[in-house]
Formats: C-alpha cells, sequence, structure tokens
C-alpha cells in the first residue's frame, strides 16, 4: 500500500479470535464466525490463531492430527478472503510465550472459577468418550486468557455462548492487574449476531455427529447431502402437505434464500405444490455458489504451498514482537526481570 506525504494513518482497534484445529471447518464454522472475521478484518487490526495447544486439552490422544488439520483451517482461513495484508494470521504453539504466561497466569486464578466455567461442566457431561478429569482441561480458560491478553486487544468477537469465556478472562486479568499494577486491559465482548446454520439433521452442525457440510466439500457430495437430507415426515407422499418448520431443509432457506424464495417454499410446502427436491435445489444452488469462490483461491494456495507457510511465518513474526514485549512487562511488573 502506498501511503501519500502527508496522510494520517488510522490507529485500528486491534480485535483477536482463534479456533482449534479438531477437524475440517464446516459451513456451521463459515456462518458462526468466519464471514464476520472476514468483515471485521475491513475495519479492525484483527489478530487471527488457529489454538493447536487449545486442541490438545481435549484430544491429547491423537496429537498427530493437529497439524493436518492446522494447514486445512489455514487454507479455508484464507479461501475465504481473510488476508496477511489486513489481518495477522498465526500458530499459537509457534509463539511459546503464550506457554510463559499461561503458567504465571495459573499461579493466580482460583479453581473454583475453573470449576463453575459453564463449558468444562458441560463438555464433561457430553463427551463421554474421552477422560477429560485432565489438568489441561480445566486450565483451558486459563490458556485462552494467556492467548488473549497477550495481545492487549480491545475486543473479542463472540457469540452469546462463548461470552463467559472473555468473562473469565477479564477477571483474570483484572486479578493480575491487582496483585502486580496495570499490565492488561480487560477485553470487550465483542457479540456479534451470527446466523445459526444447524445440521442437516437439525442439530448442532459437527463432524462427529456426521451432519456437516465441509468448506470445500466436492460439488457432487454436496448435492448428494442435501438431496438425502430427511424433511418433514408429514410429507411421506409428494401429495402430502408438510410444515417448514418442522423441516430440517427449512432453516438452509433461512440462511441462504431470498424472501420471494421463502415465500414459494412455504405457500409449496404447506399446498403440497412443490416436491421436497425440487425445494432443496435452490438451497443447493446456493451453497455451490458460495463454495466456488473458496474452491478457486484454495487451488491457488494449494499449488503453491509455501506461499501459506510465508503468510503464517510473517504473521507469527508480527504477533512474536507483540508477545516478547507482553512478557517483557509482565516480567517487570511480577520483579521476575532478572
Ligand atoms: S417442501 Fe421443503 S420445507 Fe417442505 S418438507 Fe419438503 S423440503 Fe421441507
Amino acid at each position: 500500500m502506498r501511503i501519500e506525504k502527508g496522510a494520517v494513518l488510522k490507529m485500528r482497534k486491534r480485535l483477536l479470535s482463534g479456533m482449534r484445529p479438531t477437524g475440517p471447518l464446516h459451513l456451521g464454522n463459515y456462518h458462526g464466525a468466519l464471514a464476520n472475521w472476514v468483515r471485521l478484518q475491513e475495519e479492525y487490526d484483527c489478530f487471527f490463531f488457529i489454538a493447536d495447544w487449545h486442541a490438545l486439552t481435549s484430544d491429547y490422544e491423537k496429537p498427530d492430527l493437529i497439524k493436518g488439520f492446522s494447514d486445512d483451517i489455514m487454507l479455508d482461513w484464507l479461501s475465504v478472503g481473510l488476508t496477511p495484508e489486513q489481518s495477522t494470521l498465526f500458530v499459537q504453539s509457534h509463539i511459546k510465550e503464550h506457554a510463559e504466561l499461561f503458567l504465571l497466569l495459573c499461579m493466580i486464578t482460583p479453581v473454583p472459577w475453573l470449576e463453575r466455567n459453564p463449558t468444562y461442566k458441560d463438555q464433561i457431561e457430553q463427551l463421554t468418550t474421552k477422560d477429560l478429569s485432565t489438568f489441561g482441561f480445566l486450565g483451558y480458560p486459563v490458556l485462552q486468557a494467556a492467548d488473549i491478553i497477550m495481545y492487549k486487544p480491545f475486543g473479542v468477537p463472540v457469540g452469546v455462548d462463548q461470552a463467559p469465556h472473555v468473562e473469565i478472562t477479564r477477571e483474570i486479568a483484572r486479578r493480575f492487574n491487582y496483585f502486580y499494577g496495570p499490565v492488561f486491559p480487560e477485553p470487550e465482548v465483542i457479540l456479534t449476531e451470527t446466523p445459526k446454520l444447524l445440521g442437516t439433521d437439525r442439530r448442532k452442525m459437527s463432524k462427529s455427529y456426521g451432519n456437516a457440510i465441509g468448506m470445500r466439500e466436492e460439488p457432487a457430495v454436496v448435492t448428494q447431502k442435501i438431496q438425502t437430507m430427511r424433511t418433514d415426515p408429514a410429507r411421506a407422499r409428494r401429495g402430502d402437505p408438510g410444515n417448514p418448520e418442522k423441516c430440517p431443509v427449512w432453516q438452509f432457506h433461512q440462511v441462504y434464500s431470498n424472501a420471494e424464495t421463502k415465500d414459494w417454499v412455504v405457500k409449496g410446502c404447506t399446498t403440497a405444490g412443490i416436491g421436497c427436491l425440487e425445494c432443496k435445489q435452490p438451497v443447493i444452488d446456493a451453497i455451490l455458489a458460495e463454495q466456488r469462490p473458496w474452491r478457486e483461491r484454495a487451488e491457488k494456495y494449494l499449488v503453491n504451498p509455501k506461499q501459506v507457510h510465508w503468510i503464517v511465518e510473517m504473521g507469527t513474526e508480527r504477533a512474536r514482537t507483540i508477545a516478547k514485549q507482553t512478557m517483557k512487562d509482565v516480567r517487570e511488573a511480577m520483579g521476575l526481570a532478572y
């Protein structure tokens, strides 16, 4: 970017967010977070990181999968339009300062704060196939706090259900400042209204439920997944009227279709004027159209993987410079700079 002489540079407020590399990204991830990130990078100084150490807190038995998932996620980010010119893209484990800050924050974080974390209780109950009774899993919010406050961001963009995570981060930052002096600003929760795209069976979209549509999934596979989606059970035969509210396809229309198409669905479904395959076609067309530019961008990076490597290197270098300064401030505040 060329800067004209005398131009006033506008300082952009910093935002930070990350994703755990536990599997390929799907359309739920795109509509729930990534689409918003692409918008935010226009206005804010965005730091987006791959939280690979976080993946270990629950997937510690399969660490060998994390590198591949991390590469896939970075490719997905670049495919949807996150750019190294606008955002700092990096990998958590490349910056060892995160581990040092995590350790220091562990010393001051009361255990009851972690035990009452709603996600902790929820996941222990839900993920019964994994042994999550580890120190790492309990300490997840402390690592998250270290990741966030390291860059002293103005805010963290999250959905309503993740707001308690940022609240723990704010409490930990406040406690640090109380003991050692004002080093960390408390990050704001930047609440974002994002459309919730459920899976093909109406449960939360998740690869582990087998109900997800991958972000760069082959068109034939996408088409097949939508065509075989269950619909309102009342429409057992073509001539039976149905109710879109009872059909998983309807929530896809709510994300992908305009008002006119939605009217067509409601009228056609409730009067048996259209068949379910006919109803699904606009959804298939819209998803394939959305994915086309992602696939095209991804192709360019796939033939030149070194480019992705350099983008990550560049982002990591920028993030590391800030992390080093933060840790210098932290050690000085705690009297550990010896
Ligand atoms: S017509 Fe559409 S909304 Fe109605 S049951 Fe079939 S797929 Fe679902």
